[in-house]
């Protein structure tokens, strides 16, 4: 039996399964199968149960309190931000810069980089398959700052062209803002070695994770990844809580983003010193019960391993694939060779929304439409797709019921 097997072999579906409460339910009388993982993923009772806990045994605001809950909270808080250091292995707590999530890590680091680091003419380069968060950012700081934006282009499996993305640096180029791994095509770009490419060129690299992190071992120093952003939603975590990780010196000498409380040191009418790293980014009360349970999730996936994750999900979609594949009229888009637990598709001409409407009559869940990427939509010539996204907890029983609705669904137009 090889490796990858074995692993596979590791994972206990069934004690997955009765770890997330909602998995038992029902939608219009059918067991609820839920493909919508890419969107957000559904959360194991430690992570509920910490929230609850926490609220009830604990709540108080941190690091300003000198009374014996405040600092337990606090305490509770920062040891959160030591494991999402070890989660993605950052040098240290002070590069986790808790933000809202992937968005708001973008934003942050577009608003601060671009205000110290860009001047007018200067250039990002984003790819044709960024989400909207990697897009508008760069837009609203190219209306305030005059920056240029150039685009990655990719080849009809949806993979990046290197050769393309080695053309477009300049003297101009200041970054590359590149998502790790598409959320609608699946692609996994090879992010190690277009960080290499953009620091040969003398440029900073930020990476959009929301995608990769979920599904396979991130580790920032072996990437040599400047800036990387993901959110905790997507992770089994809670809503509203993200990471921007940033190498520190780069941190250091980026201006604070927002201003509020917990970023000060000193303030006098006349002038502010800035707290330390990473508080300087950090403006107002963070969501401390909300960094306890997200810490708990990355606890919880690290316990089933995510080299296991990566490897039993890699066999859920190489199935499904092969399932889809029988339906005739069956169009995947994002067929890379190196590829994540989403499958984006469309049948003949069956528009995707009703789609995924009769889907939702049989109790799956599937996303539909431009999946906040409009732009790689145009260049793919279509409106929408479905998409059909794969966590820890799904089952080639539900990629079956999956393909047999879809059967039934489109032998009725
Ligand atoms: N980037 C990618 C690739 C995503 O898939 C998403 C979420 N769909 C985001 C960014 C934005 O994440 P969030 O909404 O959690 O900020």
């Amino acid at each position: 039996m090889c490796y990858m097997q074995r692993i596979v072999e590791m994972i206990d579906i069934k004690k997955i399964r009765a770890d997330f409460p909602i998995l038992q339910r029902e939608v219009y009388g059918k067991p609820l199968v839920y493909f919508d993982n890419g969107a957000t993923t559904q959360k194991p009772r430690v992570v509920v149960d910490s929230i609850v806990d926490e609220y009830y045994s604990v709540n108080a605001n941190v690091h300003r309190g000198v009374h014996f809950l405040s600092q337990q909270a606090t305490v509770l808080h920062e040891n959160s931000r030591e494991t999402v250091k070890q989660f993605i292995n950052a040098r240290s707590t002070n590069e986790i810069i808790f933000t809202r999530g992937t968005t708001e890590s973008i934003n942050l680091l577009a608003c601060s980089f671009g205000e110290a680091f860009m001047e007018e003419g200067d250039e990002v380069i984003i790819s044709v398959m960024e989400h909207h968060s990697n897009i508008v950012p760069w837009q609203l700081l190219a209306a305030r700052k005059g920056i240029g934006i150039k685009v990655i282009p990719m080849n009809d499996k949806g993979e990046l062209l290197i050769d393309e993305y080695k053309k477009l640096f300049s003297e101009k180029t200041k970054l590359v803002s590149v998502t790790h791994v598409s959320n609608v095509l699946g692609t996994i770009n090879p992010i190690a070695e277009m960080i290499e490419i953009a620091h040969a060129n003398g440029a900073y690299v930020l990476v959009d994770g929301a995608q990769a992190v979920p599904h396979t071992k991130v580790d920032v120093q072996e990437l040599d990844a400047d800036f990387y952003a993901f959110s905790s939603h997507k992770i089994y975590g809670p809503t509203g809580i993200g990471v921007l990780y940033g190498k520190e010196d780069l941190l250091d000498r980026l201006p604070p983003y927002q201003g509020g409380g917990e970023m000060i040191q000193t303030v006098t009418f006349e002038k502010t010193t800035f707290n330390e790293l990473p508080f300087k980014f950090e403006a107002g009360t963070p969501d401390y019960i909300g960094t306890t349970a997200f810490a708990k999730a990355l606890d919880y996936v690290t316990a089933i391993g995510l080299d296991a994750i990566a490897a039993y999900e890699h066999e859920l979609t190489t199935y499904a694939t092969q399932r889809l594949k029988e339906i005739e009229g069956m169009r995947i888009f994002g067929e890379a060779d190196s590829k994540g637990s989403v499958i984006s598709f469309l049948v003949n001409d069956i528009h995707h929304f009703d789609m995924g409407t009769l889907l939702d009559r049989l109790g799956v869940a599937v996303r539909t439409g431009h999946h906040c990427a409009q732009p790689l939509m145009q260049r793919l010539g279509i409106t929408g797709t479905v998409r059909a996204s794969f966590g820890i907890y799904n089952t080639k029983e539900e990629i079956d019921v999956l393909a047999e609705g879809l059967k039934r669904i489109s032998s009725m137009f």
